[in-house]
């Protein structure tokens, strides 16, 4: 019987599926999983790593002094944004205030990150802004840091800028992707890289047995999608089942995000080593495709819009297009929530020491507004008069000053080590001081729903109904009248 109830209960909360946009999972009737970093999840630090060093030697073959470079995982994190035209990386608040910033690799000191920020909010949209978008980033960031230390301390070559830097990281990274030597060593030795995930065969079973459609719609080549889903589902399939009876339709080569805004041909699978027939009247049955476009599938399916839920984890291409351009319903899958959560569950009783902390403050420092006001009334002449000599009122404030001064010299290790949950530069990828971070805001407006993983639809079940919390407003706490 245990076995029958294990999934009733509830996962823990990195586990869970948390919504921005009520979503009924009944009314979806078609669901697209993107597939890298979605239904096949990597050890980051390995993956990227090695992409580290496909990009190295191409910067160094160029004469940048890249050669000695070594990846640091720490660095940077998703959801922070490059800053191409000063060399630096900044977390953002959810308004685009610079709440943190490093020059290169070296961290830039509150005031003069004030100095630097204080009038300038950061907009996406324009060019000199990169944002870290998804895991696949934490190489090209790194790499750029490091190499604006370089160009600071040597100058590298001649007029080189940071923006002219920022587009030979990209162009390296993106190289590096493209061509083939990248993913012949990550195919080469798939248990390196490949973290499997043994629940995901069977969430994505049940979803099919529930009458859901499933589809692959992935920017990676057939052979190479093929070779990881093969590793990372294939010990946990039913006897005599491939991966490919899991989709109805895969889509590989998708050039996300044209494929969501454009017309492009499509190009069915003949055989599996890679002939390809082309389609001029388009997806017209289940099958392997290279190329199409969103509006091809929503034709096969004979279903659009709000029935399509499209799972990914690019919070750009996956996401923001997939909702803006075609009002698909949204998932995105955000891996470091688990740790995320966990850091959090960890600091909790510091957490709620810094709270209560923090409110004995606002009653300190609204007392001492009092007095000082009561003090320049009785001083200036005016308003109501309190019954208390100036001196009085001086030794008052005199006092609250020094249970402020005291009680900031408590605050004051607790609040640097709760901006450093998770990593210590940038602290957690949801928040930035009190506030939302720029990467919470992004997966508000784009995400009806976020996950750390595609198997933790396993607990939810395909007919669950998802129910956005009520928002909060900052007058929701506002006390009752007595
Ligand atoms: P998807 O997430 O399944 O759509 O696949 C992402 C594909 O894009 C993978 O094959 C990645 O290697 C590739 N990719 C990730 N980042 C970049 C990039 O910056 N430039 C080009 N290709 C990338
Ligand atoms: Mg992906």
């Amino acid at each position: 019987m245990t076995g029958q109830t294990d999934h009733f209960q509830l996962p823990p909360p990195g586990r869970r599926i948390y919504c921005n946009r009520t979503l009924n999972m009944r009314a979806i009737r078609a669901i697209g999983y993107d597939m890298d970093y979605t239904l096949v999840h990597y050890h980051v630090e390995p993956w990227e790593r090695k992409a580290y060093h496909h990009l190295r030697g191409k910067l160094a073959d160029l004469g940048l002094p890249a050669a000695d470079l070594e990846f640091d995982p720490a660095l940077v994190t998703r959801g922070l944004i490059i800053d191409a035209e000063l060399g630096n990386l900044v977390k953002a608040n959810r308004f685009g205030y610079v709440t943190r910033a490093c020059h290169g690799t070296v961290p830039i000191e509150f005031d003069r990150q004030r100095a630097i920020y204080g009038r300038t909010l950061v907009y996406l949209s324009e060019a000199r802004y990169a944002f870290l978008n998804t895991l696949f980033s934490l190489s090209e960031a790194c790499m750029y840091a490091q190499l604006v230390d370089r160009l600071d301390e040597r100058g590298v070559s001649g007029a080189l800028g940071y923006a002219d830097l920022h587009r030979l990281v990209r162009r390296g990274i993106d190289e590096a992707h493209l061509e083939g030597e990248l993913k012949a060593d990550i195919t080469a030795a798939p248990d390196t890289y490949i973290e499997s995930d043994p629940e995901l065969v069977l969430a994505l079973l049940d979803q099919r047995e529930a009458g859901k459609r499933l589809m692959i719609i992935t920017n990676s080549d057939w052979a190479y999608t093929d070779r990881m889903m093969t590793h990372a589902l294939g010990p946990f399939l039913p006897a005599g089942m491939g991966w490919r009876d899991l989709f109805e339709l895969v889509i590989v080569s998708a050039r996300k995000p044209e494929f969501f805004t454009q017309r492009m041909p499509a190009f069915e699978l003949a055989t599996a080593d890679g002939l390809l027939r082309p389609c001029p009247a388009g997806i017209k049955k289940p099958g392997v495709y290279v190329g199409g476009d969103a509006a091809q599938v929503e034709q096969y399916l004979g279903v659009a819009g709000e029935e399509i839920l499209y799972v990914g984890d690019h919070i750009f291409v996956d996401v923001h297009v997939s909702k803006a351009v075609l009002r698909w319903r949204t998932a995105l899958v955000l891996r470091e929530l688990e740790s995320e959560m966990a850091a959090l569950e960890a600091f909790r009783p510091h957490q709620v020491e810094l709270a209560r902390m923090m409110e004995e403050k606002v009653r300190l420092e609204f007392a001492y507004s009092q007095a000082r006001l009561q003090l320049q009334r009785r001083q200036n002449g005016y308003g109501p008069q309190v019954d208390a000599a100036p001196q009085k009122l001086r030794e008052t404030m005199a006092e609250l000053r020094a249970r402020l001064v005291a009680l900031d010299e408590r605050i004051a290790p607790i609040a640097r080590a709760s901006g450093e949950i998770l990593n210590r530069r940038w602290g957690l990828l949801m928040r930035a001081g009190n506030d939302k971070s720029h990467l919470a805001r992004q997966v508000e407006r784009y995400a009806d729903i976020y996950t750390s993983r595609v198997s933790n639809f396993l607990y939810e079940t395909p007919f669950t109904y998802l129910r956005a919390p009520r928002g909060s407003l900052p007058h929701d706490d506002a006390p009752a009248l007595e």
